[in-house]
């Protein structure tokens, strides 16, 4: 065979590794990006059966069941993570948020959570939970507040607005939250916290 008969095969043979490696990640890809608004305060309903859907008797807290709302779908948004998920807020007590991060960590997901200090020691806060579970948290602990709320999933679904991770700003505050994969809406967020997250590093804080 002669050089230019194996170059054309070998280009060839490169051609048909990128066209399947496409078609593979069109396949991941779902057909519309994910773009969602939510507002809030929600009526308080029952999310149980997102949290454990595999929880096999019905369940009977006193909450009304059925109900899709903000926070019925901000939770099937978290659920929703398959490999990682990035949360930097402000201020985390909510517990049925946090119970959904827990039990994305106990499927072996990916979680990293920034936090501001001072409120990651108020009562109610989950962070503590959360590190005893064996997520990674680290502290912002900067004189001024880290007053984000968003949270990265799989690298590539930004969900921010107004909301802190708390019971008040569910289902008393008038929050919104808004829900995208627009890349170069995500990327600038994904980047903030990873800078975030480097100077946040407790060895190099230790260091310094
Ligand atoms: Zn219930």
């Amino acid at each position: 065979m002669s050089v230019w008969a194996l170059k054309v095969v070998g280009l060839g043979a490169v051609a048909l590794t990128l066209i399947v490696e496409l078609v593979c990640w069109l396949r991941r890809r779902p057909d519309t990006p994910v773009k969602e608004v939510l507002f809030f305060p929600t009526e308080v309903a029952c999310v149980e059966h997102i949290i454990t859907p595999t929880s096999l008797s019905p369940c009977s807290c006193p909450l009304r069941h059925g109900i899709e709302n903000s926070f019925s779908r901000l939770i099937r948004h978290i659920m929703s993570v398959s490999s990682s998920l990035d949360l930097c807020v402000f201020s985390f007590s909510n517990t049925l948020l946090s119970r959904a991060v827990l039990v994305l960590h106990s499927r072996g997901i990916a979680v990293r959570v920034l936090t501001d200090k001072d409120y990651s020691l108020i009562t109610g806060s989950q962070i503590g939970f959360l590190r005893k579970a064996g997520i990674c948290v680290r502290y912002d602990s900067v004189a001024v507040h880290m007053h984000h709320k968003f949270a990265v999933a799989d690298g590539r679904r930004l969900i921010t607005g107004s909301m802190n991770w708390t019971l008040t700003a569910v289902q008393n505050n008038k929050e919104n939250v808004l829900i995208t994969e627009e890349p170069d809406l995500v990327r600038p967020f994904i980047q903030e916290f990873q800078r975030l997250w480097e100077a946040n590093d407790p060895a190099q804080l230790a260091i310094a």
